[in-house]
């Protein structure tokens, strides 16, 4: 584990001189991480260079999908693996080498227990929880969310068929982690996106979204 953060660090310095901001984003198998990253790159594409590492036990699936949005994509394959490390990511930025200022998405293994130990180098971490999961994520695995900078609640379009209590697991989640940053999206009808891309804007050095003189 410390070998994994000297890795780590290295990778945050790389990055930094690249000012390229990485978000990691977790979340349990399903709750659609990658259906979020397709609609955020379709939707921010030709705003600032985007990139996407891909961590997956097996498959190319969602590497395809992201790289079928035209973004370069990287798919790590992690195999008996449950989590991606420092090092993985190393290899991936280096096939990867992505522009200054670009915005990097690493799409984590699904997996709510062990990526949280893994410090990959990255910016900001994202952890997403959808409303067809138990509200009691946040308590069952609070390690996922104590180190969280953003926590977004996904598939709020299915909450009228749902029992999920939204603010209960708003409110334990921030008894884990005081003053939370929380979003409610929908990555597939769009609810809730636009605050999303401003929160990726803030923290990537893009600046707010420019709202027209009226
Ligand atoms: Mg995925
Ligand atoms: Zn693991």
């Amino acid at each position: 584990m410390a070998q994994n953060d000297q890795l780590a660090a290295l990778n945050r310095a790389w990055l930094d001189g690249r000012k390229v901001t990485a978000f990691n984003l977790m979340s349990s198998p399903g709750s659609g991480k990658t259906t979020l990253l397709v609609r955020t790159l379709q939707d921010l594409g030709s705003d600032f260079p985007l990139a996407v590492i891909e961590g997956d036990q097996e498959t190319l699936l969602d590497a395809t999908r992201i790289g079928a949005t035209g973004v370069p994509v990287v798919q790590v394959n992690t195999g008996a693996g449950c989590h991606l490390d420092a090092t993985m990511v190393a290899g991936a930025l280096r096939n990867l080498d992505p522009g200054s200022g670009s915005v990097l998405f690493i799409e984590n293994v699904g997996n709510l227990v062990c990526p949280a130990l893994f410090d990959l180098g990255e910016s900001a971490r994202v952890v997403m929880i959808s409303v067809t999961e138990g509200a009691d994520k946040p308590l069952k695995y609070p390690l996922m969310f104590a180190d969280a900078d953003l926590l977004i609640v996904n598939k709020i379009d299915l909450l009228p068929y749902v029992d999920f209590d939204v603010e209960r697991c708003i409110s334990d989640a921030r008894t884990i982690t005081p003053g939370l940053e929380v979003l409610t999206v929908s990555a597939t009808t769009g609810e809730g996106m636009g605050a999303w891309y401003d929160w990726i804007r803030a923290h990537s050095g893009h600046g707010a979204r420019e709202v027209a003189a009226s």
